[in-house]
């Protein structure tokens, strides 16, 4: 986009400790009305500024506007019960409490767009900015409506297609769906995962991306991972599907992962947004080590197409520990990148 080895965040960033209580995910907000409003805008000002201060490419606004990347876009819907919720454990690992799908799903306004434009205004840097994949968002729901879950996805996609469109119209460059559902739900994606995806990129102008992870560096998620045994190759299925989709970039977990590197060969042709940084541990990596990471995975992408980023959000982290992470992939892309010229 701007220069070789152009880095990225996944998407989340931790709030400011007076817009929501820090280091956990599905934080209440601490304000509400107008000075919500106001705290929401002055967080994402924060956001941008310390991904321009770590040396980023392309930015985000951390997601400081949702309280969760899945159940914030759906409470902005239609057709939804935020208030009486369910509790239904989600990616087959861990309990959440979830609003309700109890009558027809519909978009009446924008749900993102007007935050998108405030992070636009902020930053001359090319943007990105992510919604929530069809395939997990019915994973992160209690549907008492349509008892149907690829009907839903379909749904989904067209609203989030709608959403997309407007996001391009405020000058988004780059939109990225998050999909972890997708390294789940392995026959699903084949079956009606991919299509519904299609279905949300369809017309769009823009740069498309979909982040395919092993979830955020919660309790949940590192005992499962422990259980993947030796070798995870549960992106041998999804990725060949990518391949032949219009779908232009994905975001994948590599930091400390157990992700054999030759499977990222599948991705051809693809934008390969690498996860040089592991989200699911407090220490900093070492500009040399992230410079390490890229380099493995050069062996197997080429440089046009790598965007080093992180394995996932960063929004349980403490900011301190964002900042030092967001700090090390700058660094170690800029490393990396003197090799290659
Ligand atoms: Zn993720």
């Amino acid at each position: 986009m701007t220069q070789l080895l152009s880095t990225t965040i996944a998407g989340s960033l931790p709030k400011p400790r007076w817009l929501s209580t820090p280091e956990q995910l599905w934080a209440e907000w601490l304000h509400e009305g107008e000075y919500l409003e106001e705290a929401k805008v002055d967080a994402i000002r924060l956001a941008v500024a310390d991904q321009e201060a770590a040396g980023l490419d392309i930015i985000c606004d951390g997601e400081q506007t949702r309280r969760h990347f899945v159940t914030t876009f759906i409470e902005g819907l239609e057709g939804i019960d935020s208030d009486n919720r369910a509790s239904v454990t989600i990616r087959q690992r861990y309990e959440a409490s979830v609003p309700r799908v109890v009558g027809p799903v519909s978009r009446s306004e924008g749900v993102y767009v007007d935050d998108a434009a405030v992070l636009r205004s902020l930053t001359d840097h090319p943007i990105k900015y992510q919604l929530p994949g069809p395939m997990t968002m019915t994973d992160t729901l209690a549907d008492d409506y349509y008892g149907d879950r690829e009907q839903l996805a379909m749904i989904f996609a067209e609203i989030l297609n709608e959403e997309a469109k407007e996001l391009e119209r405020v000058g988004v460059d780059v939109i990225q769906f998050d999909e972890p559902a997708f390294n789940v739900f392995l026959d699903d994606v084949g079956d009606w995962g991919m299509e519904a995806l299609e279905r949300a990129v369809d017309g769009l102008g823009v740069t498309t991306a979909v982040h395919i992870c092993y979830g955020y560096g919660v309790k949940a998620n590192i005992e499962w991972k422990k259980g993947l045994g030796d070798e995870w190759r549960q992106y041998e299925k999804t990725f060949p599907l990518l391949a032949d989709s219009s779908i232009d970039q994905v975001s994948i977990e590599v930091a400390n992962s157990n992700v054999p590197l030759e499977l990222l060969e599948l991705l051809s042709g693809k934008d390969v947004l690498a996860g040089v940084i592991d989200v699911a541990t407090e220490t900093v990596e070492t500009p040399q080590q992230v410079a390490d990471t890229i380099r493995a995975v050069l062996q197997h992408v080429s440089p046009e197409n790598l965007y080093p980023c992180t394995n996932c959000g960063m929004v349980p982290l403490p900011r301190r520990v964002a900042q030092g992470k967001m700090s090390a992939l700058a660094e170690g892309a800029a490393l990396a990148r003197e090799e290659l010229s």
